[in-house]
């Protein structure tokens, strides 16, 4: 066969199996972005073999085919080029690949045209060949740069297995291109044969996202490689001792042929075996016992109860004979919805213990719920249906950095999955491993039950315990409400029968005195004042029982414009003569720094006289009331009212702000407003609550404790939207 012939069958033969991959990739349905960049890559490379071939025919074609063929190899080397560095870009989910696939594709394509126009009009304007062949070599560079980094980062196998399955296939078509660029004549044709080992990987890995394992392709073809250069080694050692052995011994032959090849027979096998034993050990790494392995591990969870010790059992098993690095148990428990939350627990590594919910219909949970096999990472992220789910989901398990998930069953339904880190070596889970921690997981299915029984059982327990707490407490505040109800016919009783009992002698004595016909103006006006006296202040507490009833019906406000310093002057002005009388300080700080506000001033002048009231009534003679304003936020400002008194009970500061309640002994509630320790009927504070709240704002008091002696004080704090509205108080206390 002449070289013509040679070359032509290699083109048409290499030719049509690119024809039929470009076939296999046109007549494949629901196109994805990669299958149309491998069917654009095919398309081109069928142009290019025909290039290559046509540029070797000369014997057939006249020069101006071949020549034009030659013409274009460079530049359909660089679109090829253009297009790997697309497609591998998009492969390894680089998101600026569009970028990288417009820029390649345009300038290949200027590329092609200016070729195509010089085939048309020859001149040597440029060096068009040396601008392609430079041009396939920066791109190639690129993908490789790409592929390296693709390769470097990966930090999962199987993830890593795939940037090694497109460095190999990459590495290929370019070994193909190259072939075609170099000046070796006829055998430039070599080129789309060995292109041919990269585009058949090349269109596999477009068509499944399963990827056969690099590294253990290798590793057979090695030790194929091992044992067959062995033997090889050998038969040439029988071959040469057979012609030397003759020589020296003076034997025949084929006796001694027989003899040598019995012996060699009788050592081959036992050598062989040996041989791939030593094999596969230095290449598959250490070997376990899976079936010890297991038995042991079903043996120590037998009693586990608690679901961390499960997690650490299970994971510290298996990193007992595999070199793995992170490792939990995700406890699965079913929504409500009919997702199902997952909880890690971790055992190895950092891992974060957040939790997940799978949405019912989320491709992941179906297909953890049908299907028993192993799931990985890898097909999480790669697998036409399961990269459906949802992006927060997805986006859970990656950052969870584990490689593989072996689902747990217990009576048939899903517990939880034992979910395991990368292998330290870089490896993928062989097949036998995978089975292994398959095996592992099934096992614990009842141990898994069980601690989640008991740690339900644990949980029920915590909350009994702590709903008994809040019986307890809600009982004792329902006793102190209740004794605060009973006080209070005491305390009214009490607060309106003194100023009655009052009004009444003084009427009596202006009775007995007009009979008498000795009253003067003078003694007339002093009774009148007298009598006067104890009604302001039945006035004042029937006022504050109205408004008392107000409070569970809603109080009306009328918001207006005015400030804070208005407000607190009417407060304080009421009263002065009780400060003086009482000898105590009282200093304001920082009124003026409260910008307008729009409230109720009529009532935010009652609560904050409430509080002043109380200040002065439980702080002993010659102490000290301060009032401070400061803004908090954009939307509210607080005010402090604290005082030097006697202190509020922490039993009590959630307390005082309910209707009726007050604290102490009832016999000392006096007609005085502001006698120390005179307590009223125990409305003040819970108008002042209502008040305030109806404004939008809160109010809590703080304080050290009781203590007569020592007087630790309160501050009662009081914080307000600048502009007043109806609803909840929007700012957050501090805890
Ligand atoms: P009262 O009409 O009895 O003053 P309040 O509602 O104003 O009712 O207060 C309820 C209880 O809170 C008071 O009886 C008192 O024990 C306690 N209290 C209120 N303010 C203070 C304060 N500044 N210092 C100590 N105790 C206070």
């Amino acid at each position: 066969m002449s070289t013509w012939s040679y070359i032509a069958v290699n083109g048409i033969a290499t030719g049509l199996i690119h024809l039929v991959l470009f076939l296999i990739l046109l007549f494949r349905r629901g196109k994805e972005a990669k299958e149309k960049l491998a069917l654009a890559y095919m398309g081109i490379s069928l142009l290019w073999v025909t290039a290559v071939t046509l540029a070797h025919l000369e014997d057939i074609f006249i020069p101006a085919v071949t020549d034009s063929g030659r013409a274009l190899i460079p530049t359909l080397a660089a679109l090829l080029a253009a297009s790997q560095l697309a497609s591998i870009a998009q492969f390894l989910e680089y998101p600026f690949w569009p970028i990288a696939a417009t820029a390649g594709y345009t300038w290949a394509t200027i590329l092609l045209l200016a070729t195509i126009y010089f085939i048309l009009f020859p001149s040597n304007l440029l060096p068009l060949d040396q601008i392609g062949i430079f041009s396939w070599a920066a791109l190639i560079l690129g993908t490789t740069v790409l592929l390296a980094i693709g390769t470097f980062r990966s930090r999962l196998a199987f993830h890593r297995n795939r940037a090694l399955y497109w460095l190999f296939t990459a590495t290929a078509l370019a070994t193909g291109h190259a072939i075609t660029l170099l000046p070796l004549g006829p055998l430039q044709t070599i080129g789309p044969p060995v292109h041919l080992i990269g585009a058949i990987p090349l269109t596999r890995g477009v068509l499944t996202f399963w990827l056969p394992n690099v590294k253990a392709t290798l590793r057979s073809v090695f030790r194929f490689l091992f044992l067959f250069a062995i033997t090889a080694a050998l038969l040439t050692g029988v071959v040469l001792s057979v012609e030397r052995l003759t020589d020296i011994l003076a034997l025949p032959s084929i006796p001694l042929t027989i003899l040598l090849a019995v012996g060699v027979a009788l050592i081959y096998l036992p050598l062989y075996q040996a041989l791939v034993r030593l094999v596969d050990r230095l290449l598959a790494g250490v070997g376990f016992d899976p079936a010890q392995t297991l038995r042991d591990y079903s043996q120590t969870i037998s009693g586990v109860l608690d679901q961390e010790q499960l997690a650490q059992t299970a994971v510290q098993t298996v990193a007992q004979v595999l070199d793995i690095r992170r490792g939990a148990l995700l406890v699965a428990s079913p929504t409500e919805r009919g997702g199902l939350l997952l909880r890690p627990v971790p055992a190895l590594g950092e891992i974060s213990t957040d939790p997940v919910e799978l949405e019912p219909i989320s491709p992941i949970l179906v297909r953890l719920q049908e299907d028993d096999a192993p799931l990985f990472q890898y097909e999480i992220e790669h697998h036409p249906v399961l990269r459906e789910s949802p992006q927060r989901e997805r986006e859970w398990l990656r950052v969870l950095e584990m490689e593989i998930y072996l689902p747990i069953r217990a009576q048939g339904e899903l517990a939880g999955l034992l979910a395991m880190g990368p292998q330290r070596t870089g490896e993928p889970y062989s097949p036998r491993v995978v089975e292994f921690l398959a095996t592992l997981a099934h096992q614990t299915g009842v141990a898994l039950q069980n601690a989640r029984l008991f740690a339900g059982l644990q949980e029920l327990n915590a909350r009994i315990m702590q709903l008994n707490e809040s019986l307890r407490t809600a009982y004792e505040r329902l006793e102190r409400m209740d004794r605060a109800k009973s006080d209070f016919l005491n305390i009214a009783s009490h607060e309106l029968r003194t100023p009655l009992t009052q009004i009444r002698g003084y009427t009596d004595v202006l009775a007995d005195l007009a009979r008498s016909e000795v009253l003067t103006q003078e003694q007339i006006a002093r009774i009148a004042d007298n009598i006067s006296r104890p009604v302001r202040r039945l006035e004042r507490i029937i006022n504050a029982l109205l408004d008392a009833s107000q409070l569970d019906a809603g109080m009306t406000f009328r918001f207006t414009p005015t400030t804070l310093a208005g407000i607190m002057r009417m407060a304080i002005e009421a009263w002065l003569p009780a400060l003086k009388e009482r000898n105590i300080t009282l200093n304001t700080y920082g009124l003026d720094s409260v910008p307008l506000i729009r409230a109720d001033m009529e009532r935010l002048t009652q609560a904050f006289s409430n509080l002043i009231s109380n200040a002065i009534k439980f702080t002993p003679d010659g102490g000290r009331i301060t009032i401070e304003a400061h803004p908090l936020d954009d939307e509210h400002f607080e005010v402090t009212v604290t005082d030097t008194g006697i202190g509020i009970n922490s039993m009590d500061l959630g307390l005082i702000f309910e209707k009726f309640y007050r604290v102490g002994s009832i016999d000392l509630h006096s007609s005085g407003d502001y006698k120390f320790k005179g307590g009223g009927p125990g409305l003040g504070l819970a108008i002042a609550r209502g008040i305030i709240e109806g404004h939008g704002g809160c109010i809590w008091a703080e304080s050290a404790g009781y203590d007569e002696e020592r007087c630790p004080g309160s501050t009662f704090h009081v914080v307000l939207p600048y502009h007043a509205h109806q609803g909840p108080c929007r700012w957050q206390r501090p805890e």
